[in-house]
């Protein structure tokens, strides 16, 4: 019997019903005017006018509140799922500073994106046909794409997998979103004319110079790579899962075994995640396991504490030092840490000589971060790193080698809401450069 998504995994925030929207609608002030933008809107990365979608909402327009969404966002049915509104959006609403619930703009621009789909409604400047090379086609290059192509660009973008999305198809928790409405939102760029090559890594100098020879522009919405290792004892035991490989099974229906004891490692949003659904896989007891304290943990505060209700424990100021077990895995030996505090610095956990513990587990799901994709670096003349991040020009996403450009998490995004700005930036930058370059 295969594993249903569907029903082990029901949404955390189904649609509202069209009651609902117009009550939730009418909670909306409607804050800004002509010459001052709704604390909501300056929040929201991607730049939606949300009093004036909501309201046409609240007038029962549901067409116009779907040309206001997508004006602003190609995405925005994903992002209206999985954007972490209580600390964009929903976190400057004014109704929370008066004590109030926030106005559910997430679900409210559910309802208008999912009223019809995106008919990229950007008029096309056909004078321009440059060429675009996109690698990578999760949401920064699908965004960019959309932007390109409703200027005229020529646009094609590669891809490594076999389908388009990136993390949103293959990482982002199945209880916010499993696929759709990502292929709804993708369908206009192929009616657009973009091109797609799929299973295609582009790699090494040589590659990059057959696509330089044939491309005026390349974007790299390359976001970033494998799970970091942290290269303990016992890595290889069965029922040690690295986070990405762990979803990414999950998402394509097909979970690894989870067994009554999950212990995850790692403190930012994806631990939380791949909690999450261990719990919902059946997993008796979850508990995460980081290095650092709470108020140090890397993930949103409302992430731990959604975690927390649902019953996920946490053992602060811990790391792993050896998974123990013969073939299956049957505990981790983990070590008490201090933070030892630097003015202008994070704190660095220290352990503590001899405060071993052993927790026993027959799961661990390994979620200490992604590494970064350096390697662009010796293949593309003129691209730097910095801590972690490519360097680009904030205006317009140019990297220190003009002809290439870039955005999304490999310049240091972290959602898919900011992977959608980084794509507007470059859109106007690269459409400069191809003008120039005329
Ligand atoms: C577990 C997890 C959960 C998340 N949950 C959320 C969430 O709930 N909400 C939210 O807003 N954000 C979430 N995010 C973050 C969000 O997914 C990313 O910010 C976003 O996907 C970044 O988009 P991107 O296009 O820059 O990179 P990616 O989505 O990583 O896409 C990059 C694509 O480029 C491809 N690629 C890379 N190198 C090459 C190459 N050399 N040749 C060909 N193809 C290549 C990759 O395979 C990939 O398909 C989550 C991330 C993770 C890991
Ligand atoms: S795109 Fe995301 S941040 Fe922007 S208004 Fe919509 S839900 Fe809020």
């Amino acid at each position: 019997m295969s594993f249903a998504l569907q029903e082990n995994f029901p949404e955390l925030k189904p649609p509202l019903t069209p009651m609902a929207i117009q009550e939730e609608a009418s909670r909306c002030l409607e804050c800004g005017g002509a010459y001052d933008r709704a604390p909501c809107a300056s929040a929201c990365p991607s730049g939606i006018d949300i009093p004036a979608f909501i309201s046409a909402l609240h007038k029962g327009d549901f067409a116009s509140a779907n040309r206001i969404v997508f004006s602003e966002n190609p995405l925005a049915g994903t992002c209206a799922r999985v954007c972490p509104t209580p600390v964009l959006c929903e976190g400057a609403c004014v109704l929370s500073f008066v004590g109030l619930p926030a106005v559910d703009i997430g679900r409210l621009q559910r309802a208008a994106a999912d009223f019809a789909p995106n008919r990229l409604n950007v008029p096309s400047l056909k004078d321009h046909t440059g060429r675009v090379a996109i690698i990578g086609a999760g949401p920064t290059g699908l965004a960019l794409a959309a932007e390109l192509a409703g200027m005229g660009e020529r646009v094609t973008i590669y891809d490594e997998n076999p389908d388009p999305g990136g993390m949103v198809r293959y990482a982002i928790a199945p209880y916010r979103q499993q696929v759709e409405p990502l292929d709804s939102e993708i369908q206009p760029l192929r009616e657009r004319g973009v091109k797609f090559r799929f299973n295609t890594r582009i790699a090494g100098r040589e590659a990059f110079l057959a696509l330089e020879a044939e491309s005026d522009a390349i974007f790299l919405g390359v976001g970033l790579g494998a799970d970091v290792d942290p290269h303990l004892p016992g890595q290889h035991l069965f029922g040690v899962w690295q986070a990405l490989a762990f979803i990414r099974a999950l998402k394509d229906g097909n979970p690894l075994a989870v067994g009554r004891s999950t212990v995850v490692i790692g403190g930012g949003n994806t631990a939380m995640d791949v909690a999450r659904e261990a719990l919902r896989l059946g997993s008796e007891q979850v508990i995460v396991v980081y290095r650092r304290d709470r108020e140090s943990m890397p993930a949103y505060g409302y992430e731990i504490q959604e975690a927390e209700k649902e019953g996920i424990r946490f053992n602060w100021l811990a790391a792993p030092i050896r998974f123990l077990g013969t073939a299956w895995l049957e505990g981790i030996e983990c070590q008490y840490q201090e933070l030892i505090h630097r003015s202008g610095s994070r704190s660095e956990p220290r352990a503590i000589p001899d405060a071993l513990f052993t927790l026993k587990a027959d799961t661990a799901i390994i979620a200490i971060g992604q590494s970064v994709r350096r390697e662009l670096s010796e293949w593309v003349p003129g691209l730097q790193f910095e801590h972690g991040k490519l360097i680009v020009n904030p205006e317009n996403g140019q990297t220190r080698n003009p002809k290439y450009f870039a955005g999304g998490d490999v310049v240091g995004g972290q959602s898919v809401v900011e992977a959608v700005k980084w794509a507007k930036q470059a859109a106007k930058g690269i459409h400069q450069y191809l003008a120039g370059e005329k």
